[in-house]
């Protein structure tokens, strides 16, 4: 197993300043003191491993990442509970997709544990800045990556790559409360093909998913719906969220992994958390129609999108062209927030943990 050899920065954030950056954090916009890195170069595998202080990475302009995107990224929080101590959700979860993403983007593959103790040694490091218990749902945002660094313009896989874990407070989601998001149905962009990378988290398939984000803002909507690259008509995922529909019979569907859609850990968890609720939880491909419709007609009484930084998200409006559909009086539906207090509770300790999710990381 990898050891993390801790260079402590001579430069620490001073207490009072960083009490004022946890006051009001936002999101992905101030990072802690230090950072987790690893080296793996071919031939010698994973080495150099260390924490040290946060800052500017130096690369080659021909570091191969800079031209052909080969990178991966994970997303994953540390909460803190009444009793001072710091968990992660499911890494395990989190390291075993980031070595499929990294198959599927020909990177190494970090080993799950590498993955956890790289967390683990970067948090117990920077443990100040996980939120204090009382901010609501407030955390440490994780944000592991790997990327081809090696300088070499030649098209294969990069025989240097950089493993690498930042940290960033995160305040809530919603400064102002839960509020539903409302959707742009994207008809010309596809966000995954069959074949494609679409199961992978990787940052291309966020730069691809920009221009449509770009046409939903410019139809006054929060986020894109995509639906399926061959007949446009399955509905998938969001640019990074999956989608949950609660129907009238209590029953709740979320579109079937097909090889297209992310598989998500909040996704995963919540089918879990929806079966112990007595739910009946169906993974189905889902048409377009069915939501314009079902929405119209009462048969969709609830839609919500789910991820690791909004945790779940009611959907309040579907909109396309030439029309929009509105759920649940574009309200949150009651599901819906049974299942996001479900999971935060879980998250922050507030009951018992009955499906051993949480891993202590200080
Ligand atoms: C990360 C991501 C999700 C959500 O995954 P979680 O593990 O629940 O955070 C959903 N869709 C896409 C495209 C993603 O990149």
């Amino acid at each position: 197993m990898l050891d993390f050899a801790l260079t402590p920065s001579s430069s620490r954030l001073p207490d009072d300043e960083r009490a004022a950056v946890l006051a009001a954090p936002g999101f992905g916009k101030h990072f802690t003191d230090h950072m987790a890195l690893a080296t793996w170069t071919d031939g010698r595998g994973w080495h150099d491993a260390q924490v040290r202080p946060y800052g500017p990475l130096q690369l080659d302009p021909s570091s191969a990442v800079l031209h052909y995107a080969q990178e991966i990224f994970e997303g994953l929080k540390a909460y803190r509970h009444d009793d001072g101590s710091v968990w992660a959700f499911r890494p395990d979860q989190n390291a075993a997709r980031f070595q499929r993403s990294a198959r599927r983007l020909a990177l190494p593959e970090l080993p799950a544990e590498d993955f956890v103790e790289a967390v683990r040694a970067l948090v117990a490091t920077d443990v100040d800045w996980v939120p204090a218990p009382g901010s609501g749902e407030a955390s440490l945002y994780l944000r592991p990556f790997m990327f081809a660094s090696e300088a070499f313009l030649g098209v294969r896989p990069a025989s240097e790559v950089t493993f690498c874990v930042i940290a960033s407070p995160a305040g809530p989601y919603f400064a102002g409360g839960v509020k539903p998001v409302s959707i742009w149905l994207s008809q010309e962009y596809s966000r995954a093909a069959p074949g494609g990378t679409g199961a992978a988290k990787c940052g291309g398939n966020y730069a691809a998913s920009l221009a449509a984000q770009v046409e939903a803002s410019e139809h006054g909507c929060d986020q894109v719906c995509f639906l399926d690259a061959i007949e446009h008509r399955w509905v998938e995922e969001l640019g990074g969220m999956n989608l949950y529909f609660v129907l009238d019979d209590g029953s709740v569907v979320t579109p079937e992994l097909t090889g297209t859609i992310l598989e998500g850990v909040t996704r995963d968890s919540i089918i879990t958390l929806l079966d112990d609720m007595g739910h009946k939880v169906v993974e189905r491909r889902i048409d377009v129609d069915e939501w314009r419709e079902g929405a119209a007609s009462g048969a969709i009484r609830e839609v919500f999108a789910c991820g690791t930084a909004a945790v779940v998200t009611p959907v309040g409006r579907l909109v396309w062209p030439d029309g929009e559909a509105v759920v649940a009086g574009g309200g949150t539906g009651e599901v819906t927030a049974a299942v996001r207090s479900a999971l935060l509770d879980v998250q922050y300790g507030r009951v018992p943990d009955t499906h051993g999710w949480l891993h202590r990381l200080a």
